[in-house]
């Protein structure tokens, strides 16, 4: 989905989540200078946005930490799954696939319904590992 497609509340916490340097709240967002500056001051409206965000796929919802990261990729090929560094709160966006195919086997032979699943893996980045 395009950027321009946004409406304006959409747009200012997309680009407030690009800017940061890593995982936010919604109330971290509330707190960003510019957020504010552009008249959003409801937690409720960040919420909204961020909804929208998440269902188009521009933002990631980090269940682990319950903040947002915005997406960088181009589109995705396959359901992302996150690396969260524990020191720099870096996001690193990698796929999932053969994960997600294993995961799905076993729950088919469990007979489990999946509804939603999630790949969250904290640790440290390489330049905090060094
Ligand atoms: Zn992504
Ligand atoms: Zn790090």
């Amino acid at each position: 989905m395009a950027t321009q497609k946004l409406t304006k509340n959409q747009g200012v916490v997309l680009e407030a989540l690009r800017e940061s340097a890593g995982p936010m709240s919604a109330y971290q967002i509330l707190d960003v200078e510019s957020v504010r500056e552009k008249g959003l001051k409801a937690p409720l409206t960040i919420y909204r946005a961020l909804d929208k965000l998440v269902e188009v796929g521009l933002v990631h919802r980090i269940e682990t930490l319950n903040a947002f990261v915005s997406c960088d990729q181009e589109h995705h090929t396959e359901p992302p799954a996150f690396m969260i560094c524990e020191e720099c709160k870096r996001i690193i966006e990698v796929g999932t696939r053969s994960i997600q195919r294993t995961v799905l086997k076993q729950a088919e032979e469990q007979g489990f319904q999946v509804n939603q699943m999630h790949v969250e893996v904290s640790g440290r980045c390489r330049k905090c590992a060094n």
